[in-house]
């Protein structure tokens, strides 16, 4: 019998099981594909506190409390400095989690929600007509056809359909390992040395994860990476004292080099995920990049099926998203490497780990915030400032809006604070000052959202003090 779906999703990572989920609330049937039944070996991960909004707006956050999700409200940083510091984020705490149960959960409500899922299942061909895709899929059990409108590669790293990439940074390789009989903290801790950065995360089950960033040339045969790591984990005076500690299985190497897809969209599929682009994990916030993407890629799909004349908009919508969203990534990573950079720059070999991630950002990497106006000084519309017809998702389709350019904007923007922009400020006067603005856009938007609006232009200089 052939499986009838509108779109398959092959990989059932977040990005994949989000994008199926939401494919369903908007009335499509979808075919979730898995090749793996077992979590995955990396199992702790931190989750950036944007995963849980992301989840509760798909009804979704009993995926956190089924998984166990533990706040880890204070973090041990040394990045700088000599000195560590310890990070409160009290309201807004990461979440640490076993990456592999957040997985299954995240699966599990993808079947709850009515998407078809099947794994361990594997896509062994694809073809590609006019009207859509035939697939054939190989459960273990039997060979089966599908045949499906739409196919998305959500496969994250592995890639299936947008495997031509172009590197965002040089080439990294993560080692990882699982500790037990440690003297470790009971908080996460990032810390660095000259060649690597450094990250332990305690799993709540009496074991300690820790993740070494290096450089991939510098990793040295498989039979010295458990040295290599101890090394340079006994150097951190911040993880503890892992000369008594075993691991709890063999050093591992993931790839974590960050890249983009050169065409994550094409006729009739479309990557997410991992699969579209792969965020340096300095960040870690890896999941929330995909889910991101996911939730676009759902509102594209959308578009395309019930509006094919907005089909080459809707790719150019998403095309632009993730480009903007990639060069922002870099730029702020860039900018972390190089704050830390000057510490190691003063031998040539020494630093190069340092040198190579902070590319473009090393001699400027200050602050160039503007600060905010006196409130009754003039203010103006920035000369830079510019209002252009602009691909947009509103509501459940991609649509065209006026949106604001700046070069201070790492993305055009069309709405702040739920506030339509172009409209509200039409009427924009040649000159006016901050209490004036507020006073006047109070009227329309109430006074909350209107300070909000007012403060955010020009606070990221959109709105200038008028010569
Ligand atoms: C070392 C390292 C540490 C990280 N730490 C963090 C962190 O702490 N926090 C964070 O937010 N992010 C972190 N990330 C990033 C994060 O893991 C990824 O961004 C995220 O998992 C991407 O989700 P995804 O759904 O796109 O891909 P994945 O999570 O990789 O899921 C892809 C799925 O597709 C399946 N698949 C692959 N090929 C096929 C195929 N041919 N057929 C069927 N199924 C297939 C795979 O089995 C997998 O289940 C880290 C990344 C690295 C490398």
């Amino acid at each position: 019998m052939t499986l009838a779906a509108d779109v398959a999703v092959i990989g059932a990572g977040p990005a994949g099981c989000v994008l199926a989920i939401r494919l369903v609330q908007l009335g499509w049937r979808v075919l979730l594909v898995e090749r793996s039944a077992s979590p995955r070996p990396q199992s702790g991960q931190s989750l950036t506190p944007g995963v849980r909004l992301q989840l509760a707006q798909l009804g979704l956050s009993h995926v956190l409390t089924l998984c166990g999700a533990r706040p880890a409200p204070l973090s041990r940083i040394r990045w700088q400095g000599l000195e560590a510091e310890d990070r409160v984020m009290a309201q807004h705490p990461p979440l640490l989690v076993d990456r592999g149960r957040f997985d299954a959960m995240l699966r599990g409500a993808a079947v709850g929600a009515g998407v078809r899922l099947l794994c361990p299942a594997r896509l062994i061909h694809r073809d590609q007509d006019a009207d859509g895709w035939t697939l054939t899929l190989d459960d273990g059990a039997e060979r089966r056809r599908a045949r499906v409108s739409v196919l998305v590669d959500a496969t994250g790293r592995a890639g299936l359909l947008a495997r031509d990439r172009s590197a965002d940074g040089p080439a990294t390789l993560a080692l990882f390992a699982d500790w037990r009989g440690t003297d470790t903290p009971v908080h996460p801790c990032v810390d660095h040395g000259p060649d690597h950065w450094v990250w332990g995360l305690p799993r709540g089950d009496g074991l300690f994860s820790t993740l070494l960033f290096v450089d991939a040339d510098a990793v040295p045969k498989r039979a010295e990476l458990c040295a290599f790591l101890r090394d340079r984990l006994a150097a951190s005076t911040l993880l503890g004292d892992f000369r008594q500690a075993t691991t709890t299985g063999p050093v591992r190497g993931v790839d974590s080099t960050a890249y983009r897809a050169n065409r994550p969209i094409g006729p009739g599929w479309i990557a997410v995920g991992d699969a579209a682009m792969a965020l340096d994990p300095l960040s870690s916030s890896g999941v929330q990049k995909a889910i991101r993407t996911a939730l676009s890629a759902a509102i594209v799909l959308n578009t395309r099926l019930r509006r094919p004349d907005q089909a080459a908009l809707a790719e150019r919508f998403y095309t632009e998203d993730l480009r903007d969203g990639a060069d922002q990534h870099r730029r702020w990573t860039e900018g972390f490497f190089a704050s830390a950079a000057h510490r190691f720059s003063a031998t040539p070999t020494q630093g190069n780990f340092w040198l190579r991630r902070a590319v473009g950002t090393l001699v400027d990497s200050a602050d160039t915030t503007p600060g905010m106006p006196d409130p009754d000084q003039p203010l103006t519309l920035a000369p830079a400032a510019q209002w252009r017809t602009t691909a947009c998702l509103v509501d459940n389709f991609v649509e065209e809006r006026m949106a604001l350019h700046h070069p201070a904007l790492a993305r055009p923007i069309a709405w702040l604070a739920g506030v339509e922009l172009a409209p509200l400020m039409s009427s924009f006067p040649p000159v006016t000052s901050l209490r004036a603005l507020i006073e006047n856009w109070s009227t329309r938007i109430g006074p909350s959202r209107a300070t909000t609006v007012a403060t955010w232009l020009t606070r990221c200089g959109v709105l200038e003090t008028a010569p």
